[in-house]
């Protein structure tokens, strides 16, 4: 039987971490579907479109492929055969994606994909909809959260081991913004499945939240 586990949380709540560890240990397929928003987000915005203008986005979408490709470090994101892993990790896609996955139309068509994906392996899929939309019978469903304060902690660290340095104020701001908007928009908004097991992991290493999310699994 296919093994499909679905995380979903806010913004830097851990999940693409804990959920790229869990992938290689149990040797799942992990699929960032917050990397598929972010990639159109980039090439909206690289094109000039209008991120409101939802019928745009969708016909640039329509002439994107997205691709993901296991690597040492974690997963490379390829658009068009090009590659995008860092890009779309930039400030001004951050800020931006909410607004472009906030159109129901684009969203179908990422869903789509999203599920196209886990129709025949075994996945680990992470993102905001993934437990109560995208994939409602996962075998097993996740919802992390952390504080604000932990987040942006987190965020800033990390920034500052790729050598960037960063406002912590603002980076709180950042996430409780995009937290916002993606659990109040009228598609799909960020929510815990009624069936999803919740984990805090404010106080909690990378370890103890695979952990208990493994014993979920296989209890
Ligand atoms: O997971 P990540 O923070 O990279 O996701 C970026 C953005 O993509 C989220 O803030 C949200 O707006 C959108 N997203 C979504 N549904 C998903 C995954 C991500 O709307 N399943």
């Amino acid at each position: 039987k296919q093994l499909i586990i679905a995380i979903d949380g806010p913004a830097s709540s851990g999940k693409s971490t804990v959920a790229k560890r869990i992938a290689d240990q149990l040797n799942l397929i992990y699929v960032d579907s917050g990397a598929m928003y972010r990639t159109i987000t980039y090439v909206a915005i690289k094109e000039h479109i209008d991120l409101t203008d939802e019928k745009k986005i969708v016909n640039a979408l329509e002439r994107v492929s997205i691709e993901f490709e296991r690597t040492e470090e974690g997963q490379s994101v390829f658009c068009n055969n090009k590659e995008v892993t860092d890009d779309i990790r930039q400030n001004d896609v951050t800020n931006a994606v909410s607004i472009v996955a906030a159109h129901p139309l684009v969203r179908e068509v990422l869903v789509d994909r999203q599920r196209k994906i886990a129709m025949k392996q075994n996945v680990i899929m992470d993102g905001r909809d993934i437990g109560t939309v995208v994939l409602p019978d996962a075998s097993v469903k996740i919802f992390l959260v952390a504080s604000v304060d932990e987040r942006a902690e987190r965020r800033y660290k990390e920034n500052r081991q790729k050598g960037i340095k960063s406002d912590l104020t603002k980076l709180k701001q950042e996430i409780s913004e995009r937290d916002y908007k993606d659990s109040t928009r009228k598609v799909s908004p960020l929510r815990k499945a009624d069936d999803a097991f919740e984990i805090d992991t404010t106080a909690l290493s990378i370890d103890e939240v695979a952990e208990q999310i493994k014993k979920n699994i296989f209890e």
